[in-house]
């Protein structure tokens, strides 16, 4: 039978998690925290169960939670989202993500993909029959050329996907980055899907440039965050999209049917633990923290680096030591050096090779001690 995926091969997030596991390596490959949450957003959820909390949620999301997101985004962005009709709870960003791609992309559609980038859009794209049409950035700036950006555009663009932070790179999108797409989109009715999963984790006083800070770009936005990275629980698959309401009607068409709702008692403790603000404001602090720690630790190995600017990635260029395909030295670093990494590859157009391997440093204190011996030996 022909597949509807025949170049998609098991993520690279699985098969390198693995051997990492098999070889018992120090794991810095998937992005998740190998720490606990607050116990206090844990007994949240014990309440909510103990409190009966264990049928269906309603569709769009537990009302008090999607209320709780609209005060979010209107306290540290400034824009109003409807809790009844402009904000859906989803499970994690990857479903608001698959969701909005599938509500509006048809056969013949061009996606515009900033490369490099997380792997859960082309499938989605491609799965709906639409074209990926990549604008490939270059190490070790990865920064985005916009009359590059333009000249992608065609009459058949429907739909540009951003992501900032940006996972892998560590880069941010600055405020002019966000005028310069606007201008271009203005003309246009193509939709934008801002990937803001990473909202909370940005460093050096710089700001989040939310899509929804821009009045042109939030008429057209589907804006996409995950509560797995801002409270440490990526486990528990819940996240939310926010969207102007004649959009939010045709993604929750999709949403109703794809998975219905969404964990229950964990939105009515997510609902209770963000009334306290500082419990995502404290975030940039404690993983500064992380990353200053972490590279502090390498200032003295080969690796050369530019600091990540947001998210908990830091991308390591190794071209000092090798000249390598990175999926080659990566599986060495594993299964010879034990540490394991993400080589930045399967985030490139035609696996084009940077000599980079990206680390997550959401690691305990201990863990990111052993990382950095290591890597300090290579
Ligand atoms: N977002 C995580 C990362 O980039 C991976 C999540 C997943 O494995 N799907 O590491």
């Amino acid at each position: 039978k022909a597949s509807k995926l025949p170049d998609v091969k098991t993520t690279i997030f699985t098969t390198v998690g693995n051997l990492a596991r098999a070889h018992n390596a120090i794991d810095l490959s998937q992005g998740f925290p190998n720490f606990e949450a607050d116990d206090k957003l844990k007994s949240l959820v014990t309440d909510a169960l103990n409190n009966g909390h264990n049928q269906y949620a309603p569709m769009p999301g537990y009302f008090g939670l999607r209320e709780a997101i609209s005060e979010k985004i209107e306290i540290l962005h400034n824009r109003t989202y409807d809790p009844e009709n402009e904000v859906t709870v989803t499970v994690g960003a990857t479903e608001a993500i698959f969701t909005a791609i599938t509500a509006f992309i048809n056969k013949g559609d061009e996606v515009i993909v900033i490369k490099p980038a997380y792997d859960c859009y082309e499938p989605a794209i491609i799965l709906n029959g639409g074209i990926p049409v990549y604008v490939q950035l270059d190490a070790p700036d990865y920064k985005i050329d916009w009359s590059v950006f333009q000249q992608k555009i065609t009459d058949k663009t429907k739909m540009v996907i951003l992501n900032t932070p940006h996972n892998p790179s560590g880069t941010i999108l600055s405020k002019w980055d966000m005028e310069q797409l606007e201008a271009i989109l203005k003309p246009t009715n193509i939709l934008l899907l801002s990937d803001e999963v990473y909202e909370h984790i940005i460093f050096d006083k710089q700001t989040h440039e939310s899509a929804s800070r821009f009045n042109d770009l939030a008429q057209r936005s589907f804006i996409c965050a995950s509560f797995g990275k801002t409270f440490h629980v990526t486990g528990w698959k819940v996240g939310y999209c926010v969207a102007p309401a004649e959009l939010m009607k045709e993604f929750r068409k999709v949403h109703q049917f794809a998975v219905f709702c969404v964990d229950h008692p964990v939105q009515r403790a997510l609902a209770e633990y963000l009334k306290n603000p500082s419990h995502y404001l404290d975030l940039n602090n404690f993983y500064k923290q992380k990353r200053d720690f972490f590279l502090e630790g390498i200032k003295s190995s080969k690796f050369k680096f530019r600091p990540s600017k947001g998210t908990y990635f830091q991308l390591l260029d190794y071209s000092t030591i090798s000249m390598e395909q990175d999926e080659i030295i990566g599986k060495r670093l594993i299964t010879e050096n034990g540490i394991a990494s993400i080589p930045i590859s399967s985030f490139n157009v035609n696996n084009r090779n940077d000599h980079m391997l990206r680390f997550c440093f959401a690691k305990k204190q201990e863990t990111l001690e052993q990382a950095v011996q290591i890597l300090c030996k290579l």
